[in-house]
């Protein structure tokens, strides 16, 4: 198959260049970009046939053009339309800057919802194409694709339509003995009905053979890499000795029913000469992390090394002065590595990692550079996994011989996930909350609550508590987004100078300064801590007991769920303040859900059904392929259908079989760097 999109008919550097915008580069990809909706354009209405309610198009020409600016902040483009039939307005908000590319006498298709406003037909921001002086406007099923300035739906829709006409077969991926089953389309005739099916029947099929045909790919590369992880003997390790109970018995609690059987389960697996490959998973505050030091220490009874990795610096040190202080009363030797380690520290560090005189090491990402050698790391413990992505998994794991390896994640990720995202993965579920918890009493506001949640801090921070400020960090704006972080800290700082210290941390900080501003917050010399999204998942300073939150829309809901988790760790009532200004009714929407709901999988699932698989846990920046028909949640039996599959066919013939078929596939999807994983 030719990958050039110059190949294609109609394709000119100009037309390449629109679709590069797009992160289209090749046949494949323009294939695979599959449209974002699509609009029933089997019939063309006159303007007089528009009934007020109905969706539909029409094709007009531009009459008039005008612009009004009913406020500041707000520009209203509204551009009339005619046809023999009569005359409508299309109206555009907050795209002033339009205004030149509709001249009178120009055609227009206009698709969207009609309604009557002021006795005139209007629609509302309808989806609009440019016509020549007597081109016709698709029609029949319409794939809409998602764009971006400077491309239109033409250009991506006549690109793939000019594929389709010139082209007959596109390769099969997947085993010959799944595709020849009943009523199964051939791989070019699913693809030709994802982007302009003739009917909603021949969509849905064409759909669920491809998302099968994903989750079948990814499940085989998921299988694939499992059994290279399983096939090496790995550390055997005796039950529980003293060591192990000595830590136990020093505890100021009790463990949690859930706690002692996810340590069971971890023990057993480490017990097993196969590696463990475990999923430690409980929401935040559950306390996942005396459960991970008990099985660091159990490796170490054995007279292995363990290790703990944290995506952070702040983590990582929170990890170490916890662990070690847990563990004062054992003879073990434990290190922190981060980048904030001096040269000097590094070295010896290094030193006594290779001798085997270091028994445990805490720290970031520093622990899987080059220079670190292990004397014989037995087991691996990986704190909020999905920050990691699967290489960085593996290469920490290579610094051992096949060691355990257990991931914890304060991200509650739904069964349907874990299976996806990990295969089979054994998953220790904590659910139940160390005993005396009280849940975080929950309120969305807007801003004119500011006076009023001032006199609330002033009152908890005399009462002896500290709170939490979070502004809103996107990637887009960071530096407006930082101003508006330090607007909201110097009222802050203002208003309470006489009586409370105000501090700031914040993303452009580097990371010996927000180390310094969080050790004030952490002892209490800061009592309100306002900080862009630094404040790391993990943070423990039980005596915080509000976590406000600005423009509480621009973050998802298991963002906010780990927001609010900082909070309700000590024995007084917590509260979690939600502002946000937004109308927008599908934020409200979302935000009430934090007023109603604690529990973090039920936020994550809807979080899934809202967003998407990709934005919730970066399935991109875990390594695995990103899913481009298949929904994670709503697909759910398909996976499970595929995953059978891919295990029946295992299992009639062989792993090698399925790799030979698949390597191709799986070598474009999952890209390089799993491969690399597969066969280093
Ligand atoms: P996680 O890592 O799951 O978010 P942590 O391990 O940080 O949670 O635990 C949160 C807090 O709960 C810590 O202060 C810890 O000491 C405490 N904790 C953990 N287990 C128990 C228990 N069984 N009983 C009482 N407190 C506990
Ligand atoms: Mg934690």
């Amino acid at each position: 198959m030719k990958e050039e999109l110059l190949s294609i008919k109609g394709i000119g550097p100009g037309r390449e260049k629109q679709l590069h915008k797009l992160g289209i580069t090749s046949v494949s990809h323009l294939l695979t970009y599959f449209p974002r909706s699509y609009e029933d354009r089997r019939n063309i209405y006159t303007i007089k046939e528009l009934d007020n309610g109905m969706t539909g198009g029409v094709v007009g020409t531009v009459v008039a053009v005008q612009e009004k600016r009913p406020r500041p902040r707000l520009s209203i483009l509204e551009i009339t339309i005619a046809d023999n039939s009569g005359a409508m307005k299309i109206v555009l908000f907050n795209q002033g800057y339009k205004k030149n590319f509709y001249k009178k006498g120009q055609r227009l298709y206009a698709y969207g919802k009609a309604d009557i406003q002021y006795g005139m037909m209007q629609m509302n921001t309808p989806q609009i194409e440019n016509l020549g002086p007597d081109a016709l406007p698709d029609t029949g099923i319409v794939p809409i694709y998602s764009l971006v300035d400077g491309v239109s739906q033409f250009v991506v829709r006549s690109s793939v339509r000019n594929w389709f006409a010139t082209n007959g077969v596109l390769p099969e991926v997947l085993p010959p003995e799944l595709i020849n089953q009943d009523g199964w389309m051939s791989r070019y005739d699913a693809f030709k009905a994802m982007h302009f099916p003739d009917s909603s029947n021949r969509y849905e099929e064409a759909r669920y053979q491809l998302a099968y045909e994903e989750l079948f790919i990814m499940q085989a590369g998921l299988a694939l890499l499992r059994n290279k992880e399983q096939v090496h003997a790995g550390p055997k390790m005796e039950p529980d000795g003293k060591l192990m109970k000595s830590l136990e018995e020093a505890l100021p609690f009790a463990l949690t029913g859930d706690q002692r059987r996810a340590l069971e389960e971890i023990s057993r697996d480490m017990q097993d000469e196969r590696p463990m490959q475990r999923l430690l998973q409980g929401d935040v505050g559950a306390g996942k992390t005396v459960v991970a030091a008990l099985s660091l220490v159990k490796a170490i009874e054995n007279g292995y090394q363990s290790a703990i990795m944290a995506p952070t610096e702040i983590l990582a040190s929170q990890h170490y002065e916890g662990i070690k202080e847990m563990c004062k009363h054992l003879p073990i030797h434990i290190e922190l590595l981060t980048g904030a380690t001096t040269k000097k520290e590094k070295e010896r560090i290094y030193e006594e990692l290779a001798s085997g005189d270091i028994h445990m090491i805490i720290g970031t990402h520093s622990l899987i550079q080059d220079k670190v050698d292990f004397h014989n790391l037995g087991l691996v413990v990986i704190d909020e996994q999905h920050r990691f992505g699967v290489e960085q998994r593996a290469a920490l794991q290579r610094k051992g011989k096949y060691p355990h390896v257990l991931i914890m994640t304060a991200t509650p990720i739904p069964r349907t996930m874990t299976l996806s995202v990990y295969g089979d993965l054994a998953v220790s579920l904590i659910k139940e909350m160390p005993p005396g918890r009280k849940p975080v009493k929950t309120y969305v506001v807007d801003s004119s609550y500011k006076e009023r949640l001032r006199a609330f801090f002033q009152k908890e921070m005399e009462a002896g508590h500290q709170i939490y400020v979070v502004c809103p960090l996107v990637e887009e704006s960071e530096k407006l987004d930082l101003q508006a972080a330090e607007e909201v800290y110097i009222e802050l700082k203002e208003y309470f100078y006489k009586t409370f210290e105000v501090g700031l941390v914040h993303g452009r900080m580097n990371s010996q300064e927000k180390e310094e501003v969080m050790e004030r917050f952490n002892n209490g010399d800061i009592h309100l801590l306002v900080s862009t999204t630094v404040i790391e998942v993990g943070v423990n300073v039980p005596n915080a007991t509000i976590m406000c939150v600005e423009g509480a829309e621009r973050f998802g809901l298991s963002q906010l769920h780990q927001l609010r988790g900082r909070v309700g760790r000590g024995d007084a009532q917590a509260y979690c303040v939600l502002i946000s200004d937004s109308k927008n009714d599908i934020s409200q929407e979302r935000l009430k859900l934090m007023e109603a709901t604690h529990d973090g999988f039920e936020l994550a699932e809807q979080e899934l059904l809202l967003r998407g698989s990709g934005q919730l846990f970066g399935l991109a920046q875990s390594g695995l392929p990103d899913l481009r028909v298949a929904n994670i949640i709503k697909d759910i039996e398909i996976l499970v259908n595929a995953r059978e599959d891919v295990l029946q066919y295992i299992g009639e013939r062989g792993i090698e079989n399925l790799e030979k078929h698949m390597k191709p596939e799986l070598e474009k999807r999952f890209g390089e760097k799993f491969l690399r994983i597969l066969y280093n």
